[in-house]
């Protein structure tokens, strides 16, 4: 693409000024592929980018809406189980003493992200068998034995919980490092707690917790009898989640250019 070309690109009111500095890069799956600079200079496309952005929002609405309901049956699960959902886990965490660059990579939420990076491959490992020969080829098999359930449907929704776990994965511990690093260099003791980059990082880990907690309760659905190796991924990101509110109370109510608020052009 030429200079020109660019130029032209940037001018053009439709594209929301720095949408992309706080998005997941699952453009795949973003719902302002037709409002994102970032995505026109980029060689990807998936289709028509409207149609698809409003599948997308829908998607993730529906998400949603299984974050909620996973985050009630994990109460009722800790409950059962004896399992404190107050405690942060904490102790086996606490930051290790150190400085500069290392002070993120040990500070508690980090570590807690880098654990559960670790989890999902453990779990994954553990559960090649129900999987087949890849992710990309779930075995549909295994859902065909679960009455009343349309196995083409279901298989979609087990795949794409599949693929939202593995999105987030690691990048809940990049955004984190990028966010804990952040507030650690933030020198100023004042400073404005909704418009810092730190926060806005920290909201980009928090909300990539929340989609993994709301997967993680769908691949619960298709193997219940996975049920108490899930529930510890589940309470353990669910602590990582009310750790990274404490660090940062005000990240929840970062705007994000674009995904919180209408832009100007629009
Ligand atoms: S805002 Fe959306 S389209 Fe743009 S880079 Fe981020 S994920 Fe991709």
């Amino acid at each position: 693409m030429d200079k020109e070309r660019i130029k032209k690109l940037a001018q053009n009111p439709q594209f929301i000024t720095g949408i992309y500095n706080y998005c997941d890069r699952w453009c795949e799956r973003c719902p302002f592929t037709s409002r994102c600079l970032n995505f026109a200079l980029g060689d990807e496309q998936f289709g028509d980018p409207e149609s698809r952005d409003i599948t997308n929002k829908l998607f993730w609405k529906k998400l949603a809406e299984t974050f909620r309901v996973t985050l009630d049956l994990l109460k009722e699960a800790a409950e059962r189980e004896g399992i404190d959902l107050n405690s942060l886990g904490t102790e086996e965490l606490a930051d290790q003493e150190s400085s500069g660059e290392e002070a993120a990579e040990n500070h508690e939420c980090c570590r807690a992200a880098e654990i559960y990076g670790e989890m999902v491959d453990e779990w994954f490992d553990s559960a090649s068998d129900l999987f087949g020969q890849g992710e990309d080829d779930l075995n549909l098999k295994v859902l065909l034995d679960i009455p009343n359930v349309n196995p083409i449907w279901e298989g979609a929704g087990l795949e794409e919980a599949v693929q939202v776990v593995r999105w987030y994965q690691h990048q809940i511990y990049v955004k984190l490092m990028r966010a804990i690093h952040g507030r650690l260099e933030e020198k100023s003791p004042i400073h404005d707690e909704f418009y810092s980059d730190s926060d806005g990082s920290a909201k980009v880990a928090l909300i990539a917790i929340d989609r993994s907690i709301a997967a993680w309760g769908e691949i619960q659905n298709h193997y219940p009898l996975r049920d108490a190796d899930i529930l510890d991924v589940l309470v353990h990101l669910d602590r990582l989640r009310r750790r990274v509110e404490k660090v940062f109370p005000g990240a929840r109510a970062f705007i994000r250019p674009g995904f919180d608020k209408v832009h100007l052009h629009s």
